[in-house]
């Protein structure tokens, strides 16, 4: 038995990841501390997906590495994006590691830990039938509020978007059965978790590998029947196809939330084209309004590229009036990652990096304003609100989130309640707002 410290960077569907190799390495009796200098083994599950995630991760190895010069560990283990990218040079890169698992050797991290052989992470274009995908019999355990999971419901992505390595990184798309995300919910449910959160590459390309015509919608009104859990959200849903029954599962349901996260990319039929995504701004505001038309109440989250190779000024202004025009709810801006082995890598003209971040304020301002207006909107309106616990900013609040907000990415609505006495975590209460504060909201408890 050791203790190990896990660091898990990068997205939620990182952090499933992580779940995944503590549940295992608990399994076998490892205990996991929050103290990296008590830990024996450190484990860095890093990111990839941008330079910058590059940079975090290849920060947290160095700290990892003093710590094992000074502290007790004893067993460096890298995992994650970053080795099934670069397994070779960082092989040369750390030689503090001791060892480097691609994301298809999850399971081999207790042998990892226990100092035992583990194979080198196979290369770029691996073989099909080593891929990894957990299911409700592999061990979990959370390391988020006890009240709030991810599912990954798929892993891997068929689609080839200029800018994007995850395909290369995580192989071709591959869905869960929807018996075993039920069984996994039920679990889930039992332990105390009320709000499931569902991930992959492509939310709304679920079950399509499994020959499922409407995959999501199927598994969210299986899902919709487990006892115990209230809300239930999926992040990542692919602009091309947003089927009829979904719209009517989610209108159907009491907890399936009306929130919808659709990264966009971008407008300009002439970007999306050299992004390999396709589609126009037309195509695009037709799709959004006919999911604001159907399903009353929703808030829409997107995100951008912008600076991606060749992007005009014209093909900018295309964008920002596409934003202003869709009023989109929750809106993230990121500056094009020019990332080798894209196929976006080798285009021309590349913008400068100037002006892609000079792009990025620019939307992000307008954004600000919408945002802020939409918030304002809310004020002496009355909805259901997950309490998360202390506020972030100061004890002496709480803090919860409403339907509209999803966990990490948006705002919070802090609760300005002198009577929140019994009020704990993971509780669903009725709210009234009071007050609109940037992204964030406050209001008073009254139910
Ligand atoms: S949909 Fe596009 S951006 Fe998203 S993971 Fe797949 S290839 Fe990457």
């Amino acid at each position: 038995m050791a203790k190990i410290g896990l660091i898990s960077l990068g997205c939620p569907k990182n952090q499933v990841d992580s779940e995944v190799m503590i549940g295992l390495l608990e399994k076998e009796s490892h205990e996991i501390t929050p103290d990296a200098a008590e830990a024996e083994a450190i484990i860095i599950n890093t990111c990839s997906f941008i330079n910058d995630a590059k940079e975090e991760s290849i920060q947290a190895i160095l700290e990892a590495a003093r710590i094992k010069e000074t502290g007790k560990c004893r067993r460096l283990i890298i995992t994650g994006c970053l080795p099934e990218r670069y397994a070779s040079e960082m092989r040369a890169e750390f030689p503090e590691a001791d060892v480097i698992l691609g994301v298809n050797q999850i399971a081999e991290i207790v042998r990892a830990v226990n100092g035992e052989a583990v194979p080198p992470p196979d290369s770029y274009g691996r073989n099909d039938a080593k891929l990894f995908l957990y299911d409700h019999k592999t061990p979990r355990r959370l390391i988020g509020p006890k009240y709030s999971a991810y599912m990954k419901i798929a892993e891997g992505c068929d689609h080839s978007c200029a800018f994007c390595v995850i395909p290369k990184i995580r192989g071709r798309f591959r869905s869960r059965s929807i018996s075993s995300l039920e069984k996994e919910a039920r679990r889930l449910a039992a332990d105390g978790v009320r709000e499931i959160t569902l991930v992959a590459q492509d939310t709304t390309g679920y079950g399509a590998d499994l020959g499922l015509k409407d995959g999501l919608a199927d598994l969210l009104e299986v899902l919709d029947k487990v006892k115990g859990i209230e809300w239930i959200r999926f992040l990542y849903a692919y602009p091309d196809v947003f089927g009829d029954k979904l719209i009517r599962v989610i209108n159907e349901s009491e907890k399936i939330c009306r929130y919808i996260d659709m990264p966009l990319q971008h407008a300009s039929a002439a970007v999306l084209k050299s992004m390999r995504r396709g589609g126009s701004r037309a195509r695009l505001t037709r799709m959004i309004e006919r999911i604001r038309r159907n399903i009353p109440g929703v808030a829409l989250r997107t995100t951008f590229i912008v600076g991606f190779p060749g992007e005009t000024a014209n093909d900018f202004k295309d964008l920002r009036d596409f934003c202003r025009e869709m009023e989109f709810d929750r809106m993230g801006v990121f500056t094009y990652s020019d990332e080798e082995d894209t196929p976006a890598f080798g285009l021309r003209p590349k913008v400068s990096a100037r002006t892609a971040k000079a792009r990025r304020r620019i939307l992000m301002e307008q954004q600000a304003k919408i945002a802020a207006r939409k918030n304002r909107e809310l004020i002496g309106k009355e909805f259901k609100i997950l309490i998360e616990g202390a506020a972030a900013e100061s004890d002496l609040l709480l803090q919860g989130r409403l339907e509209s907000q999803a966990p990490e990415i948006d705002g919070v609505c802090l609760i300005n309640d002198s009577e929140v006495e019994g009020i704990k975590s993971g509780d669903f209460h009725t709210i009234r707002i009071a007050k609109a504060m940037g992204h964030d909201l406050l209001g008073t408890i009254v139910g």
